[in-house]
Formats: C-alpha cells, structure tokens, sequence
C-alpha cells in the first residue's frame, strides 16, 4: 500500500502497552464468531464485559472527552486501538454509536453526564430507532407521537428495522418522535432516548435475508421524563441529521483492513489444473479488482477520519464513502462467490466452508443494502452538496464542527 501510517516511538510504545493488555483480558482462542447472531451465552457474556473493560480504560472511545468517560486520546492512538483490536478479533458488543454525537452536539451538561458517560464507558446499550414503516428514505414521515402530560411526554407508535443484539438488551432506544403536529415538515419532531425497560416498550425481532437482529419497536403510552427530549420540542429533525452525519460516514474509520485478503489467502492456497488457483486468468482478473477497490473504499474511510480529525468541514464526503463501500462490498463478494463457486454457500456450521462461512454470512449481510440509508438517498445526498440538486444543502453540525470540546 502506498499510503501508510508511521509510528513514533512513543506510539509503539502504546501498541505495546496495548498488546499486553489484550494478552491478560483476552484468551487465547477467543475471537468473535463468524456470524455475530451465533454467538454462544459464554461469548456474548464476554463482548458485553469487554466492552465495559476497554470502557473504563478510555480506549472503547479514545478520542472523545475524558470529563465524558472517553479516553482524551489523539487519533493516532485510535489507529493503533483499532489495528489491535481488529488484529485480535476481540469481540465487543455492539451499541449504536449514533447517539454520542447528537448528546455532544445538543445535549444539556446534565444530559452529557447522565446519559454520554454511560454510552461511551460501555455501561449502557444504545439502539437507533429512526425508521417506521412508513418512514425509511422519508425520515422526516415520522408517525410515532409524543405528547406531553405535565412535564412528561407519553410516546405512542412504532418503529422497525431496529438494529441491536437481540430484543431484551436495549438499555436505551433514541430517534425522533412527532412533538407537534400542526407544524410543518422537519419542524414537528424532537428527538427523544427512551429506556429500553420502560413500561410499555416492547422489541420483536424482524426476519430478514441479512438476519435476525432487526426489530419491531412497539410503544404503547410510554412515559418519559422532559430530560429524556434531547434539543428543543422542535428541533429533533436537526439533532437526527447530526447523528446521521456520523451514520453516513462523516467520521470515518482510522484504519481499513484490505476485505480482499482472505480471498488472496484463498487463491494462493487453493489448488486449480495443477497450480495454484490464483494463476488461473480469470481468477487474476476478478482477485485484483477486488484489491484494488477494497483499497479505494479503505482510503476514502481513512480520508474521512483524518478530515474529522482535524475538524474539516465535510459536505460529500461521508455518503461518497457509504456509496463506494457498499457497492464494492456487493461487487467483492459477488467475485468471491464466482471464484468459489458453490462452496461459496456453504454456511458456518458445514464442514468445509471456505472462510469458515463467512462468504455466505457476508452475502446475506450486504444486502440489501440498506441500513443508514439506501444508496439513492447516498445518492441524493451528494447530489445535493455538489450542486447539481433541485435543493442545496450542507452538512449537518457535528462534534468535529460543532462543538469546542476538547479531549
Ligand atoms: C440491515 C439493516 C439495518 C438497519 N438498522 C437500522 C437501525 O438500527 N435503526 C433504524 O432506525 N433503521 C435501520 N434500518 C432501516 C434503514 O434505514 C431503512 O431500511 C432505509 O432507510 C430504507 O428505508 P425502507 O427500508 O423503508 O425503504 P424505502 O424507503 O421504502 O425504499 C424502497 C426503495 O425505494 C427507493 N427510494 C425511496 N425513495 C426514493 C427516492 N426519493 N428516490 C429514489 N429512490 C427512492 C429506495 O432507495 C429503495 O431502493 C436498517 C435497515 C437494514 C436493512
């Protein structure tokens, strides 16, 4: 690769530390399952606790504020985090991490420290619910109500494809909610977090090609608090396009790991008319592809990263990556299915999967394409921002533009 980090020594050092730390809390063999909805009791059991470890050391969100429960570390720390963690396959339970930006972007002190320290020390689990059945590429369509009682709110309606690991681990659920419906368009909502636990919420899992970890929320009078409203009555529209920001790309990923690699492994392994399958022509053709366009949507990540990093404003920029990496996604394990052949279906539990099912459990899993929105709306988006649209508009404020935090 032409475009590498360098370590300074002092940031070796931190690999190192890092390294020994992974050594005590993570043993041997342990490593996250293929298929994340495969997960044993013990190994979920495990994730969840990591997740609060590597919380409490600051290294579960290293770049946010330590007055946060984050780490008050530089990205370049982040980097090395991620690469050790990556290498390792560590498993940690996954949270949406969507919320974090709209608590630091519109959240009151009070609500920082009630609910971001929470999220980002990995005692709590957040699950995004935006979309409703009638309301996906038209989020603003929004027919979940909340109306107020005294000082409180009681939320009514539903929600779907609400994405968590599994329906009773919800601590937490946020997204925008109809405040007011006499007002018009991106002027009716506010955005709300609702506890997972509360009377009158309940999740049922969805059945999907790409899974089971998909939900149906049903709120039925559910009773909220006003802290629990995060931005004004009216402005939930504003703080959901801050955590979309983020959910589009705008941050990025430090470091990208080439998805290409195994299928290297494999065609270099594998055997083909008395070579190695990877000197089979064809095969050359559809491999170097694959590298090269798995690079260019790793680089377009990284780019992201460092543009947060340093506070650049963003406009294209995170929709052009979610475009580009879905659509390589889509195209890679297309080309590894043909390259496979029908083994390539072979799921986690037959013996002799290649990639130990992973190609199918990929497959599944990019498509359709879907979650954060789909690649029209990516789209439209960038439309949009370059300037060929009906609309013009500009990114939503995030914590790298918005806010004066310091780490
Ligand atoms: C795996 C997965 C995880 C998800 N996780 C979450 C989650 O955690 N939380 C959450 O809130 N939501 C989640 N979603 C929902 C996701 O955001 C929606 O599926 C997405 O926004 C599309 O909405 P929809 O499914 O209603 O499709 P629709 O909006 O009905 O779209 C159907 C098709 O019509 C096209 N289309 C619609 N409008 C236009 C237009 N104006 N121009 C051109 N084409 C258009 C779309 O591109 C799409 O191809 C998830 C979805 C998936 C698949």
């Amino acid at each position: 690769m032409d475009f590498e980090y360098q370590y300074s020594p002092e940031q070796e050092k931190f690999r190192q530390e890092v390294r020994t730390w992974l050594d005590q809390n993570v043993p041997q063999g342990t490593a996250s399952s293929v298929d994340p909805e495969e997960m044993t009791a013990e190994l979920f059991a495990f994730a969840r606790e990591m997740r609060r470890k590597l919380g409490r050391k600051g290294w579960l969100n290293p770049t946010f504020p330590k007055a946060y429960g984050g780490g008050g570390l530089t990205s370049e720390h982040e980097v090395i985090l991620d690469e050790e963690l990556e290498r390792r396959r560590v498993p940690i339970l996954f949270s949406n991490p969507f919320l974090s930006a709209a608590l630091l972007v519109w959240g009151t002190e009070e609500q920082r420290q009630k609910f971001l320290t929470g999220l980002l020390t990995g005692e709590i689990i957040a699950y995004q619910a935006f979309t409703e059945p009638q309301s996906g590429s038209d989020l603003a369509n929004i027919k979940c109500t909340a109306v107020h009682d005294g000082d409180d709110w009681i939320i009514n309606g539903v929600k779907c494809f609400v994405t968590g690991p599994g329906p009773d681990r919800a601590d937490i659920l946020f997204g925008p909610i109809m405040t007011d419906p006499t007002s018009p368009r991106h002027r009716n909502l506010g955005y709300f977090i609702i506890p997972g636990k509360a009377a009158g919420v309940k999740l049922v899992p969805m059945r999907l090609l790409n899974g089971n970890q998909q939900h149906f929320v049903y709120f039925d009078n559910v009773r909220v608090s006003a802290e629990y409203l995060i931005g004004g009555e009216r402005q939930g529209w504003q703080v959901t396009m801050t955590s979309l920001e983020e959910e589009h790309g705008g941050r990025g990923r430090p470091m990208s790991p080439n998805a290409a690699s195994d299928l290297i492994t494999y065609v270099r392994r594998s055997k083909h008319n008395g070579g190695a399958l990877g000197q089979d022509p064809f095969t050359q053709q559809q491999v170097v592809d694959s590298y090269i366009e798995s690079h260019i949507a790793g680089l377009l990540a990284v780019r992201n990263y460092s543009m947060f990093a340093q506070r650049q404003e963003m406009s294209y920029h995170g929709s052009q990556t979610a475009i580009v990496g879905r659509e390589t996604g889509i195209r890679n394990n297309t080309r590894a299915r043909d390259i496979v052949g029908l083994y390539g279906q072979l799921g986690t539990h037959e013996p002799g999967a290649p990639f130990g099912g992973w190609l199918e459990v990929r497959y599944g899993r990019s498509l359709p394409p879907h979650a954060g929105g789909t690649l029209e709306v990516q789209k439209t988006i960038v439309a949009r921002r370059i300037g060929i649209s009906r609309t013009q508009e500009r990114a939503a404020p995030t914590p790298a533009t918005a806010t004066k935090f310091t780490a």
